[in-house]
């Protein structure tokens, strides 16, 4: 066996093999992805297709592409997205789904009135949107002022700068930065559509609110950038095309339970936690594709720098799902915005967690659900957030029923966990984002995904390729 690892690694006993588990379940490969979401499956079809990498890829659920949540309806045969609407034309992305015969076509929405109501009153708030034309031109200044920036943080923060040569305006709270430009007028798109996952964006570093809402958002908006959908209308369609493809790689339902990672190689110990079986797998290179929370490096034997640096990063909780209650009203839009709001504070916006939106998808009176949670909210406490805010809505008499206590009828509920990781301004100033990027490579691991890059599909899989020909180097 020993010498088996020798011939794989070149490197004598650095991956030793333990004997207990049978030779059936020991794989040599030389990547091994943990993760099939965006950043993940998007590696693992690189590495292995285009780079004649021997690979395994480790997904914790049974199926791929993380975040892109899909939804058919049984009656209809309809599909709905409730996660991932679009994606935002970057590189190559659309010969990605090319080369696996998935149709990409415009985004499609359904016409819907929005109701701005304060949920934790049930008050509706008299807001008013700015003209269009007037959040157009701000869009167009917030493009202005931001894009010189972009390459210092997307597709990766490898461009960042020293702390003395940080811009001061990537500092300020989002709300200060709106102020000092006055940008008001675009505050309202950038929140009601990716802005939001960040909580109260206004509170927040404006280096991490523009990698969820940035230049890229902003080319879109004014026409400037293309974004597409699945044509079928079903996003989940291009994951599910690489499953198939990636096929016998793919380990599902699957996590790491265990690793030895040294600068020669990894052995990781993944557990099947539907059949219990578990596969040791020795790799050249370790890829990771999770958000690197406590819980997720747990199994990964952290040294004390991956751990004093991983340790500082923040999140917000998101949850998606579909609810088909009675009580909404059809081709309507449910808003959450503070009481302050009104009539044209821009800048006033619910704290986490909260219930962002409850707007109509279409179907079987189908509503789609986004709750954004500080960073302890649980799957259990997003839905327990949920119903109260139902009732409470209820009561007030803003659905189209009053009767009371009516239960919320989840048709789909998925949990995104932990994103749009962020530090504080000391850490910044600190060096952080070069002390995080010292980490890629050391022990044979490398790392994608949102905290290492930004919180968009097609640009993860930009960042995937600036990863590449480091992780290949010395891979023969
Ligand atoms: C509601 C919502 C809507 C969005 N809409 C868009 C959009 O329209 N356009 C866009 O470009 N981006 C959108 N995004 C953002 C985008 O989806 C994310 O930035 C992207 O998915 C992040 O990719 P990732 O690979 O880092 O993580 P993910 O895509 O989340 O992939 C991580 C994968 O790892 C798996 N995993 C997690 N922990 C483990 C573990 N311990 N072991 C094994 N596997 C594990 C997960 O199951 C998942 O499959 C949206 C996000 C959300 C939440």
């Amino acid at each position: 066996m020993l010498s088996l690892v020798t011939s794989i690694f070149g490197v004598l006993a650095a991956v030793p093999l333990v004997s207990a588990v049978p030779p059936s379940n020991v794989l040599m490969k030389d990547v091994v992805i943990v993760g099939g979401g965006a950043a993940g499956a998007y590696a693992a079809v690189r590495l292995r297709d285009d780079f004649g990498k021997r690979i395994a890829l480790i997904e914790k659920q049974d199926i791929l592409g993380g975040m892109v949540d899909s939804y058919v309806d049984p009656k209809t045969g309809i599909p709905y997205n409730y996660g991932v609407m679009s994606f935002l034309e970057a590189g190559n992305a659309t010969g990605f789904f090319q080369r696996f015969g998935v149709a990409i076509g415009p985004t499609s929405s359904v016409s819907v009135t929005t109701n701005y109501i304060d949920f934790e009153t049930g008050e509706l708030v008299d807001f008013q949107l700015p003209p269009m034309a007037d959040q157009m031109a701000a869009m167009a200044n917030f493009l202005r002022i931001v894009e010189p920036w972009e390459h210092l943080t997307q597709p990766s923060y490898s461009n960042f700068p020293t702390p003395d040569a940080i811009p001061e305006d990537l500092l300020l709270t989002f709300g200060e930065f709106i102020t000092k430009y006055g940008l008001e007028d675009a505050v309202p798109l950038m929140f009601q559509t990716t802005g939001l996952g960040l909580g109260n964006m206004t509170e927040e570093t404006t280096l991490f609110v523009l990698q969820g809402f940035g230049a890229s958002m902003a080319r879109a908006f004014l026409g400037k950038q293309g974004q597409f959908a699945v044509a079928s209308g079903r996003n989940q369609d291009l994951y599910d095309a690489i499953g198939k493809h990636l096929a016998g790689d793919v380990f599902y339902s699957s996590t790491v339970v265990d690793s030895q990672r040294t600068d020669f190689g990894v052995t990781l110990t993944v557990q099947n936690h539907k059949t219990n079986e578990t596969t040791r797998i020795h790799a050249r290179r370790l890829l990771l594709a999770i958000e690197p929370t406590a819980a997720n490096m747990a199994p990964f034997d952290l040294d004390s720098d991956e751990q004093t640096i991983l340790s500082k990063f923040t999140y917000t909780n998101e949850y998606t799902g579909l609810v088909n209650n009675a009580a909404f009203a059809t081709n309507q839009s449910y808003f959450n915005l503070p009481a302050t709001a009104a009539p044209s504070n821009y800048l006033a916006l619910p704290n986490p967690s909260f219930t962002a939106r409850i707007d109509y998808i279409g179907g079987d009176n189908l509503f789609r659900v986004t709750i954004i949670g500080n960073d302890t909210l649980d799957s259990a406490g997003a839905k327990r957030l949920v119903q109260e805010e139902f009732n409470t809505l209820l009561q007030a008499g803003r659905l189209t029923t009053t009767s009371d206590g009516e239960p919320l009828n989840w048709v789909a509920f998925s949990a995104h966990g932990p994103m749009h990781a962020r530090v504080s301004v000391a850490d910044v100033k600190d060096g952080f984002l070069q002390k995080l990027y010292a980490l890629q490579g050391g022990r044979s691991t490398w790392w994608t995904g949102g905290a290492f890059s930004v919180n968009f599909q097609t640009i993860l899989w930009e960042f995937d390729e600036i990863l590449f020909p480091e992780l290949l180097q010395g891979l023969n």
